[in-house]
């Protein structure tokens, strides 16, 4: 029996290749709908009632480019859901949750190198976010200050741990 169980830690350790992955708790949770029509990775909406609707194509289609930008977006829904429907608050709930989890700072870098690769395409402001590049130093400010243990690198501009 303990063979048994420990055969299931290292095979689910193995699954989640040393990232924790945010998990909304049971008084958290909302829906999860899929549905391609949003023309986005996920939305938050509170009405009929509060629910995520997200499309799993979108958000693979993201993960092939940057692996793990679509967990950020997932957690960024959320922070519509508990926190506020303002973008800055959402990405600050984000970035301040991963940071916190064993590793998670993956996601957080995943995003910012989404971000970075906007602000190079030459992408402009967008209301409520800012340019990608002042979304991106929020998210790393918000994941600092969360986490003592986390710096960026200055020749990259990601996260490490210290
Ligand atoms: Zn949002």
């Amino acid at each position: 029996m303990k063979t048994f169980i420990l055969i299931i830690v290292f095979l689910k350790c193995g699954s989640l290749n040393a990232q924790v992955q945010w998990a909304p708790n049971q008084s958290q949770k909302v829906p999860e709908v899929i549905d391609c029509s949003i023309g986005d990775i996920a939305v938050a909406r509170a009405q009929p009632y509060p629910h995520i609707r997200f499309c799993p194509q979108a958000a693979a289609e993201i993960n092939s480019m940057f692996p793990g930008a679509g967990h950020f977006y997932y957690v960024h829904e959320y922070g519509h859901i508990l926190v506020s429907p303002s973008e800055v608050a959402a990405d600050q709930f984000a970035a301040t949750q991963l940071a916190q989890l064993p590793g998670s700072y993956y996601y957080i870098n995943a995003m910012v190198s989404h971000l970075y690769y906007r602000a190079q395409n030459g992408e402009g402001p967008h209301p409520g976010y800012g340019t990608p590049l002042e979304r991106a130093n929020r998210i790393l400010a918000a994941a600092i200050s969360a986490n003592p243990n986390l710096a960026i690198n200055s020749s990259t501009g990601l996260l490490y741990e210290k």
